[in-house]
């Protein structure tokens, strides 16, 4: 049977290593939720629309194409605007700094809800945000949630950000989770929180390995 996995938390917790994993390893879809709020964000700042402009806010949510295509080589997943690679460009401190407040816009919400409903429909779905088994797919078979200590959040969010050549300060990405962490759990519409019947994964002490087989357990379980 083709299941939906939904796998939520807070940012930085390993949900999208573990979720493409899984994935992987079942051959199933991967869908970055988180990367789509990213995309809407981009193309906001980019047009210099802002983010109270409702009405201009509205017809991007009409216009923009949103998508996902796998890279040949690499196999990442990479989210495409208008067709265009924008993968690199929505993990940008900038991305990180902003994107809470374009998700706390209801109409933005129900865009991207909607488009990812779409995308889980033929089920066979790990699909990684902070609202997916509450609102997204309240029927999916299997429901984390992942939390982890809060410096090693930041020191994980330090490292991708190095990685790409981005140097930010320790203090400064801990100040961007706490915001984060207080919009997106405080938000009217959907916030993130834990569904009652999801499991619990505190990936604190555990390796990406034994967040993977937890999450397959729960999938034969
Ligand atoms: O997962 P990631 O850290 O890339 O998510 C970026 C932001 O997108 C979150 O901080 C949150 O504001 C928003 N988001 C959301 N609902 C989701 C996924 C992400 O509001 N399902």
């Amino acid at each position: 049977k083709q299941l939906v996995i939904a796998i939520d938390g807070y940012s930085s917790c390993g949900k999208s290593t573990t979720a493409k994993a899984v994935a992987h390893l079942l051959h199933y879809a991967y869908v970055d939720t988180g990367a789509m709020y990213r995309g809407v964000t981009l193309h906001l700042l980019e047009h210099g629309i802002a983010f109270d402009d409702l009405p201009a806010v509205e017809q991007v949510l009409k216009d923009l194409t949103i998508s996902f295509r796998r890279h040949p080589q690499t196999g990442r997943n990479e989210l495409f605007l208008d067709g265009a690679n924008r993968e690199d460009d929505i993990r940008q401190m900038r991305i990180s700094n902003s994107v809470s407040e374009v998700s706390v816009i209801p109409q933005v919400r129900h865009a991207l809800v909607a488009q990812q409903q779409r995308m889980g429909r033929k089920r066979g779905v790990v699909m990684d945000g902070r609202d997916i088994g509450t609102t997204v797919f309240p029927d999916a078979e299997v429901k984390v949630f992942m939390t982890a200590d809060m410096e090693l959040r930041a020191r994980r969010r330090q490292m991708e950000l190095a990685d790409k050549d981005e140097h930010v300060p320790l203090a400064d990405i801990i100040d961007n989770l706490r915001k984060r962490d207080h919009i997106d759990s405080t938000r009217a519409e959907s916030p993130l929180r834990r569904a009652t019947d999801a499991v619990l994964l505190d990936t604190t002490h555990i390796t990406i390995s034994e967040q993977v087989d937890f999450v397959i357990d729960q999938v034969f379980s």
